[in-house]
């Protein structure tokens, strides 16, 4: 059987991995500044994480949400404290576009409307709702086509209002910094703006935390840094180190009611210590405090290299803008320095999302690198 070919390959077989580094079959170290599209949080194959699953799978690896599941309280209680996301509570599923695609109908259901506000160059998702709210005709098929989403500007308030007097919208949903789209960030004003405007006109704000969220942004979430309250806040990638969890915090103002929502393994006992196993080693380690750290130690670095027009994003959510479309020099860094990167809609950027155990030798690696491929 051929494998379904939708993904363009690198030509580089990891079969290892620890902390900041991936190792390919003939045993070369490579230096993932990617994490696979912004997922190892923790480092790979941590030795919390990989004892708490392992002894987790001899006890009980799944059960379906039918029964009592004491890990997913464990959860919400542990979640609550680290995120200081007291009031809300938790719903899991297992990706970031159920994630967004459960937050969105949750926003339908509750406000009884159908349509959704997203933004120029967001990313929420493969899925029907989650599709049809990024802003990416290619991904959309017909059938996701039909959902009524407005994409508007990002910063522009005035259209969000004039949207919103229509009096159809059931959600706003926004990434506070954007991923796939390029780094985009508005300013606190505008988020500020949204909340009041979505309690102006009973809309639900979704924050879409799905890469920016569990610490990567040096907040727990990126959405802190402007002082509003979410509605619902949606998270993924981070959240499971590679174990392929997802979830929802919603705002006790949405009831809950039996079979509103649903899923067979979301929140299931290997992902639950997935998640509470990332908790742990952000906590011990100091992981939110080092993606601040790096951060500031990045933005000196980019400073010697005059070719970077600019540095965009925040913590280990990065984009380095260059005048000139990197895929070339994404190669060279990959085949000839060893460094996975990232790419975005925007072609003249570099992405990166490093683990956050990152530290400052790798990133002079990384630098080295770039300062001979320019
Ligand atoms: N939301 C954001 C902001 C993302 O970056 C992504 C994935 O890149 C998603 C949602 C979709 O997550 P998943 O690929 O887990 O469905």
């Amino acid at each position: 059987m051929k494998l379904f070919d939708v993904y363009p390959l690198f030509d580089v077989t990891p079969v290892r991995a620890k902390d900041v580094n991936v190792f390919d079959e003939n045993g070369v170290e490579y230096l993932d500044l990617y994490g696979g599209h912004a997922v190892i949080s923790i480092g790979h194959s941590h030795p919390t994480y990989v004892q708490n699953l392992s002894e987790q799978l001899n006890q009980i690896g799944f059960y379906s949400n039918a029964v009592k599941n004491p890990l997913q309280i464990q959860l919400a209680k542990k979640l609550a404290i680290a995120s200081n996301c007291n009031n809300y509570e938790l719903f899991m599923c297992s990706s970031g576009a159920e994630a967004n695609e459960n937050a969105l109908k949750l926003a339908s259901f509750h406000t009884n409307k159908p349509s959704i506000i997203a933004f120029e160059n967001s990313f929420h998702g493969r899925t029907s709702a989650a599709v049809a709210s990024t802003d990416n005709p290619k991904i959309v098929a017909p059938l996701n086509a039909q959902q009524d989403v407005q994409f508007l500007a990002l910063g522009d308030l005035k259209a969000v209002e004039t949207t919103l007097q229509k009096g159809n919208t059931c959600a706003i949903i926004i990434e506070c910094i954007q991923g796939v789209g390029g780094l985009d960030q508005s300013t606190t004003a505008f988020y500020q703006g949204l909340e009041t405007l979505c309690k102006t006109y009973g809309a639900v704000l979704i924050a879409d935390e799905v890469q920016s969220g569990f610490g990567r942004s040096g907040d727990f979430f990126a959405f802190q840094k402007h002082g509003i309250t979410p509605h619902i806040i949606s998270m993924a990638k981070g959240m499971g180190n590679g174990f392929p969890v997802g979830g929802i915090l919603i705002h006790p103002e949405i009831q809950a009611s039996y079979g509103l929502l649903g899923t067979t393994f979301g929140g299931n006992h290997l992902a639950c210590a997935a998640t509470l196993s990332v908790l742990e080693v952000l906590e011990t380690q100091n992981l939110m405090q080092n993606a601040q750290h790096m951060e500031i130690y990045f933005r000196e670095k980019a400073k010697e290299v005059p070719q970077i027009l600019q540095l965009k994003g925040r913590g280990l959510m990065l984009g380095l803008a260059f005048d000139f479309p990197v895929a070339e020099l994404r190669k060279a860094l990959l085949f000839k320095h060893k460094i996975f990167t990232g790419s975005s809609k925007n072609p003249i950027l570099i992405r990166i999302l490093p683990p956050l155990t990152i530290k400052k030798e790798h990133i002079d690696t990384f630098f080295n690198a770039l300062k001979q491929e320019l």
